[in-house]
């Protein structure tokens, strides 16, 4: 039987605890982002229950994918120069790899792997704490040649804090990965997706760029790998385009990646790179240090 009709019908509402996924209480604030494996709620008599495919079906999916992984790739599509948010304009099959919650050594080195091997590249966002933890790591996604944001310090929701805290939080998360890579972030992403317009304003001014995300693989939910492609393809079949959040903290990240990308390959979606390029100064000030210049 085809995976795709095992998977056929499905609907989580199994788990609790990622990135985009508000925290329940304050003891996951703390471990929302490192848990290795999320939080569960207990399930209701009437939850839908996923069904997983077969063991040995995702094995044997998941081979192919490395086989066709060697294979020569047409998946890289043009690469976006953005200054500000509204530049983030996606054409149709126009796809946004960001990996959310690194770096972590072991998982976010292999997932830097897998996009070689396909010729894209992706977007990091990165926890200040876990960026401070691990700055070779860090230093990695940057040699590759991939955008890199900050996602906070230590990913709280901001939603729960004042203004001058959650200020405070996203500042220090952005000096954390600065530091550990040795160059400047200027993407910034909310943990949970907890944003505020107040907080988006404050952003925006201090030349932070917010990446929002228009789909969400929910790769913290204990599902297999290919649950996490098939759920991710659906959004993107019904979008059509769009910024897709992942976590390069989980292993059935790592492993589903390559299904992903032979996917959107075979079905004709383009990875697009996002390059950070700064605001030009306004044109008065270059006319004033002009004059500056001629009466000196
Ligand atoms: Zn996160």
């Amino acid at each position: 039987m085809n995976y795709r009709v095992l998977l056929a019908g499905l609907a989580v509402s199994l788990a609790l605890g990622g990135c985009a996924t508000k925290p329940v209480n304050d003891a996951s604030l703390k471990s929302g982002y490192a848990a290795e494996e999320p939080r569960h709620k207990p399930l209701k008599a009437n939850d839908p229950v996923e069904m997983e495919p077969k063991k040995w079906l995702v094995a044997d999916l998941e081979t192919r994918a490395l086989e066709d992984a060697n294979g020569p790739h047409d998946l890289a599509g043009r690469t976006l120069e953005v200054s500000s948010l509204k530049d983030i304009k996606l054409a149709d099959k126009e796809v946004i790899l960001t990996f959310d919650d690194g770096p972590a050594p072991g998982k976010t080195n292999r997932i830097l792997a897998t996009l070689d091997k396909f010729g894209v590249k992706a977007a990091f966002m990165m926890v200040g704490e876990m960026a401070q933890a691990h700055p070779a790591t860090a230093r990695e996604v940057l040699a590759h040649g991939d955008a890199i944001g900050s996602h906070t310090f230590r990913h709280p929701d901001l939603d729960k804090m004042t203004f001058d805290a959650a200020m405070t939080e996203i500042a220090r998360g952005k000096d954390a990965v600065t530091k550990a890579i040795g160059t400047d972030v200027p993407f910034f992403r909310f943990p949970y997706l907890a944003d505020s317009k107040r907080l988006r304003t404050a952003i925006a001014a201090r030349e932070m760029i917010v990446m929002d995300v228009d789909i969400d693989s929910k790769d913290y939910f204990t599902s297999t790998p290919l649950s996490v492609v098939d759920r991710t393809m659906k959004q993107l079949y019904q979008r059509g385009r769009g910024i897709v959040l992942m976590h390069d903290i989980h292993q059935r990240t790592v492993r589903m990646l390559p299904v992903l990308l032979s996917r959107l390959e075979k079905e004709g979606f383009k990875v697009v790179t996002l390059k950070y390029k700064p605001t030009p100064a306004p044109a008065t000030n270059l006319v004033a240090q002009a004059d500056t210049k001629m009466v000196r």
